[in-house]
């Protein structure tokens, strides 16, 4: 084919094509195309391919940080495009594999692939006109190995703490600037500005070495021990030295000093007597697992059949779920799992809940794999987060993270691990991918041809759905490891309590006692309230005020801590009236409770006690989280409270008993999910109890006290509450019989959002009828100042009809804001939400 000669502009300058040659680019933002052609111009001809990124202009003046999608010869009929400005890579940072999945996702979850690569890359792989960069205090300030320009950016950055994309502009006098920033954030120059910013972990660890001449001379060690043979503890120092330095690698300063039980003082004075010399090693910034590993356990024979079976399983099926009750022991089988692939040079994938709640498994599982373990999760710096995805891609054997994790590169993914899969945190709520982790998962394991292993105590019903029809496979351990057995429950009747005058604040009687008697007994107690905070209502007893957030539609929590109402939505904060802004009256008084109260009442009525918290609000600091969980595994503390946090995979031996304090707000979420998720809830926080030899017992207490749920978990019964739960979701047409896509629309006015939303409704109608339901009021009807209004789309599990609706969505939307003045709703979409 012949070279195809026409005009094109970029910016000012004007062109002549001297190729056919065009790329189709996805870009970082939403964008109503899934990608742009430009034009590739001589000079990049042999640069482009697919994969890498290019910076290309997009609307009136911002560059971005694209991907190359595609390459191809076809001329755009409708318009000229630009021609790329820089090619960024020499290769590719995505392969064929995440683009489809990243089609796919886009397709499924409604979305943009833009929106796709932005949830999918690290920040530093994505640079566009609002990125902001910043010193990297690691790199010293030596810049001598830079050359002119990118002295000149780091110089500035020395006299001024951040810089945006336009001032690197002005500052080296050029208007493309992203090839420079991304050498120097590669030379660990500069970093990116990110909105949490943890600290940088250092680069370095101090090692010890003999000094010259005892390092040649070994003939000299005898000498060596005799200049330190007037301190015990220096020779136990040399000798931990010695033992260590047999192995392979450097020695760290304080592995001595663990091994040989001293502190620095000691090696400090070996150092001085010229017998020891301490250096500094540069480690991976991926921080290193430096311990000694565990040896492996053995297996219990459950666990060895749940393995036999679990083979023989995956001989059949792609995805098989590991049914096991809390503390059966499932990490051991995950872990088996694990080795076997390594064997094999497989590539494992495990994905967990939301991090921070899990440390405990992720330290279990570096006690038996190292350093072969990389974790990808939010507090990694963005230089940390770009180096674990590189190790993806040059074949990591263990990924394990959050959802995010399984956008990374894979090399040779066999083994996907879902922990605790029914957790509503795989789930993706703002923004755009909607999508839920599990479910990618099983697509990209698709991709790969790799094998699925869910495992929980409460399977999603729809995972257990597919058990049943044979879409999925199924193991299932009923017993916990050891002979624990589960905990004993005994629902309190909070009518008959009040009744007879027992309740003290919050606490019944039985409750009271029950606490007691675990903590004389020498045991810890765990007590579950799933609202944090003092108390969820200031009311006035006068004329019924509540003070609410002046942004959102909710009450204000009194937190206790900070004297102030405050907004578990947008973060509004106000001091306490001292009397009712409505009609003066000074009875102000608090409804409900939170965990916070819960704690300050127990420290009135049992204030011997050692009493300690778990929730949003005492695990903000960096280490908070783990030193809470450490305290409570030391005993050093008796009574853990605790949100859900304290329901997530925690694994502590010496709980006697699990009390919860109001289940009749667990169970009455204003969702279909209401009853599958109150069931998860109980009997995953149950399950915290009694996991060492004697039989725990769990206090529920409750207003409805027959629930059914409340029956379900006594009995540790699945079977049951998912025969019950099955058959509503059928009955009432919700998953997993039919696809749910919820659509919510907001704007600041109620009256543009009210016309908007009749507008989208009718639209939608038109063509799907009855399958529209709404639109309704939610039941939070403001946040953060916009009103929201709910319509949900119920659909029969019909390919084609799913994909007509995601096409009349989008069609709907554009219906919406064609109108004059509506340009500004917004309309967000939810497929499968929960
Ligand atoms: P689950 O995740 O199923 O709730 P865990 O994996 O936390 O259960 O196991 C429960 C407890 O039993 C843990 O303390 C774990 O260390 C212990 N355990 C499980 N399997 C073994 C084994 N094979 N050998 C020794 N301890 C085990
Ligand atoms: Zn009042
Ligand atoms: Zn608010």
């Amino acid at each position: 084919m012949s070279d195809s000669i026409f005009e094109g502009s970029v910016g000012e300058e004007h062109f002549i094509a001297k190729t056919n040659t065009f790329v189709e680019v996805i870009l970082p933002i939403a964008t109503p195309k899934p990608t742009y052609t430009y034009y590739v111009d001589e000079q990049h001809l042999d640069q482009v391919q697919f994969g890498i990124r290019v910076e290309v202009q997009f609307g009136k003046n911002k560059l971005y940080s694209g991907i190359v999608a595609g390459i191809h010869d076809k001329l755009p009929k409708s318009h000229t495009p630009k021609a790329i400005v820089n090619v960024m890579d020499d290769e590719p940072i995505i392969n064929q594999t995440q683009f489809r999945l990243w089609q796919w996702m886009a397709s499924y979850y409604a979305c943009t692939l833009g929106e796709v690569m932005n949830a999918a890359l690290p920040a530093n792989l994505k640079l566009s006109s609002e990125t902001r960069i910043l010193l990297n205090p690691d790199y010293g300030d030596d810049f001598s190995d830079l050359n002119d320009r990118e002295y000149l950016i780091a110089e500035a950055l020395t006299l001024q703490a951040e810089l945006k994309i336009e001032d690197v502009r002005k500052i080296i006098g050029q208007y493309t600037v992203y090839p420079l920033i991304k050498k120097l954030l590669e030379e660990g120059v500069l970093y990116l500005k990110e909105e949490m910013l943890e600290k940088y972990k250092p680069k370095t660890v101090k090692c010890v070495r003999l000094a010259v001449p005892y390092r040649n001379q070994e003939e000299l060690l005898d000498e060596a021990f005799s200049k330190l043979s007037r301190s015990n503890r220096q020779v136990e120092a040399l000798m931990a030295f010695i033992q260590e330095a047999r192995k392979e690698g450097d020695v760290s300063k304080v592995k001595i000093q663990e091994i040989a039980g001293v502190d620095s003082s000691v090696t400090r004075a070996i150092e001085q007597k010229g017998i020891f010399e301490f250096y500094d090693k540069e480690v991976s910034r991926i921080s290193k697992y430096g311990k000694d590993l565990d040896a492996i356990t053995s297996l219990s024979d459950q666990q060895i059949s749940a393995l036999t079976e679990l083979r023989t399983q995956f001989e059949e099926k792609n995805v098989v779920l590991l049914h096991g009750v809390t503390g059966s022991g499932k990490t051991r089988v995950y872990i088996e799992v694990i080795q076997a692939a390594l064997a094999r040079g497989e590539q494992v994938l495990y994905l967990l809940p939301e991090i921070a709640l899990t440390t405990q498994i992720i330290m279990r599982l570096q006690k038996m794999f190292g350093d072969k373990i990389a974790v990808y999760h939010s507090k990694l710096n963005s230089n940390e987060r770009v180096e674990v995805y590189k190790s993806a891609s040059a074949g990591a054997p263990i990924l394990i993270g959050p959802r995010s994790t399984l956008f990374l590169p894979f090399k040779n993914l066999k083994w996907v691990i879902v922990d605790e899969e029914h957790d509503g945190s795989y789930k993706q709520h703002d923004p755009n991918p909607r999508y839920h982790g599990r479910d990618t998962a099983i697509y990209l394991a698709h991709l790969h041809g790799a094998k699925v292993l869910l495992g929980t105590a409460t399977p999603a019903v729809e995972t257990f759905h597919h058990t049943k029809t044979g879409k999925y496979g199924i193991v299932t351990m009923k017993e916990r490891f050891g002979g624990s057995v589960l905990p004993k429950l005994e629902i309190i009747d909070l009518k008959d309590q009040t009744k007879k005058q027992q309740m003290q604040s919050h606490f019944s009687l039985p409750m009271i006692e029950g606490i007691k008697a675990t903590v004389a007994a020498g045991k810890q107690v765990i007590l579950f309230q799933n609202r944090r905070g003092y108390s969820p209502t200031l009311r006035c007893e006068s004329c019924g005020w509540s003070s609410e957030c002046v942004h959102c539609d909710v009450t204000l929590t009194y937190h206790k801590h900070t004297n102030k109402l405050q907004c578990h939505y947008c973060g509004y904060a106000k001091d306490i009236p001292k009397e009712c802004p409505a009609c003066g009256s000074a009875k102000l008084h608090m409804q409900g409770f939170g965990t916070e109260k819960v704690e300050d009442d127990l420290k009135v009525y049992l204030p011997e006690l050692r009493v300690s918290r778990l929730d949003l609000d005492t695990v903000r600091g960096k280490n908070a989280l783990l030193n809470i969980i450490q305290d409570f595994e030391e005993r050093k503390v008796d009574v853990l409270i605790g949100t859900q946090m304290v329901t997530k995979g925690l694994d502590f031996e010496n709980v006697g008993l699990v009390g919860v304090l109001n289940s009749d707000m667990t169970l009455s979420y204003p969702d279909f999910r209401a009853s599958e998720r109150g069931f998860q809830l109980l009997t995953q926080v149950s399950g915290r109890s009694g996991r060492g030899k004697e039989r725990g017992t769990v206090m529920v207490q409750a207003y409805d006290t027959n629930h059914p749920v409340l029956q379900e978990i006594g009995t540790a019964d699945y079977g049951s509450f998912f025969a019950r739960e099955i058959q509503e979701r059928q009955a009432f047409k919700y998953p997993p019989y039919h696809r749910l896509i919820k659509v919510t629309l907001k704007h600041k006015k109620p009256s543009v959002l009210n016309t908007a939303a009749k507008i989208y409704a009718h639209f939608l109608r038109n063509k799907l009828g009855d399958r529209v339901i709404g639109p309704a009021i939610p039941s939070v009807s403001r946040i953060r100042g916009y009103y929201l209004l709910d319509i949900m789309i119920k659909l029969e599990l019909n390919a084609k009809l799913i994909s007509f609706a995601k096409k009349q969505l989008h069609a709907a939307a554009q219906d919406v804001h064609s109108e004059r003045g509506f340009s500004t709703v917004r309309i967000n979409v939810d497929v499968d939400p929960n």
